[in-house]
């Protein structure tokens, strides 16, 4: 049965009035979800990151400085506030993102999602940023390797943002195949398709930068014709993603154009992946500012993982497919 990783620390990270990325978030998927009978997924309380969890990725004196700043309620900047739940509730969320790889690699399970907040794919070894505390996806991308016995993780990332934390944190590695698609130009300004990675890693970063505007097709071609293929040839034991809803047309933040329904196809296709190369498929909240559409997607993609439906497909490269192979080719055979 496919797993739900949630708690109620969540509603406790009070951003303060007006701010976009708030616990009403979680209490919306959580009612859609609710309203649905959490589509029969298994619904667990999401443990806290372990010291030696966080601590892969973060400098102890930086975790310290989170608590510290979550005790006082003092900002890290103009997005990214605490309060004193803000401590909390990373912890779950990183150690939510953690139980499910371990479910992912340990138990069996095919698919998971872990729905808590705040995100965390903007999130630096030693700095918060962009509504992020912790580092939640790269500590799991970690666990998995260090703990669990996976040798490559593919990580696919496909908030309106770029996951700029993720991406800082494997530059140099081949561990994980980090592949990000974004709304470019835009905050916070990284992720040109030009950063491939670097030393070691040289390759294994790729920056799929759109447009504003950019809808479902150049999405559905970025993954079919670009990140699929590369999958293949590296063979990921787990594929995780960094899923933001905040690329949704409706969404305030954002400027794309995805549909609810792209989220589901969007999902379908990195599930059937999974499933061609045996690897569980793993997704982690990260964006998604819109309520409705937020929560409604969080369920169309709940169901694509769990369903058996063919991955749709685009028959030519789109444009933008076009370009980032003219530069990823150099690494991988499309
Ligand atoms: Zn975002």
């Amino acid at each position: 049965m496919p797993l739900l990783l949630r708690h109620p620390s969540s509603l406790e990270h009070d951003t303060g009035p007006g701010h976009p990325e708030r616990a009403d978030r979680i209490r919306a998927i959580e009612a859609e979800l609710e309203s649905r009978g959490w589509l029969d997924w298994d619904v667990r309380e999401a443990p806290p990151a372990s010291e030696e969890q966080l601590l892969r990725v973060h400098p102890p004196a930086y975790v310290e400085r989170v608590r510290e700043m979550s005790a006082r309620s003092a900002p890290f900047d103009l997005d990214t506030p605490t309060s004193p739940g803000s401590y909390e509730a990373a912890l779950r969320a990183a150690g939510g993102a953690c139980a499910l790889v371990e479910a992912l690699l340990g138990g069996g399970e095919r698919t998971g999602f872990s729905v808590l907040r705040p995100p965390g794919h903007h999130a630096e070894p030693e700095r918060a940023m962009g509504f992020c505390l912790f580092a939640t996806m790269a500590i799991a991308a970690r666990h998995a390797l260090d703990a669990l016995g996976a040798e490559r993780v593919l990580v696919v990332d496909w908030d309106v943002h770029h996951g700029n934390g993720t991406n800082t944190i494997f530059h140099e590695s081949t561990e994980v195949l980090f592949a990000s698609i974004h709304q470019y130009p835009f905050w916070p300004g990284t992720g040109a398709l030009g950063d491939v990675g670097s030393g070691a890693g040289e390759g294994y970063s790729f920056n799929l930068p759109v447009p504003a505007g950019t809808g479902e097709v150049a999405f559905l071609s970025l993954v079919e014709h670009v990140v699929a293929p590369a999958a293949r040839q590296y063979g990921p034991d787990l594929i995780m993603i960094s899923v933001g809803f905040d690329a949704h047309h409706e969404d305030p933040l954002g400027g794309l154009a995805l549909e609810t329904g792209s989220y589901g196809r969007l999902a379908r296709q990195v599930r059937a992946l999974g499933d061609e190369l045996d690897a569980p498929v793993g997704a982690v909240l990260e964006g998604g500012y819109d309520l409705r559409a937020l929560a409604d997607s969080v369920a169309e993609t709940m169901g694509a993982l769990a369903g058996d439906d063919p991955a749709p497909k685009v028959a030519r490269p789109d444009p933008l497919a076009e370009a980032a192979i003219a530069v990823l080719g150099r690494y991988w055979d499309f």
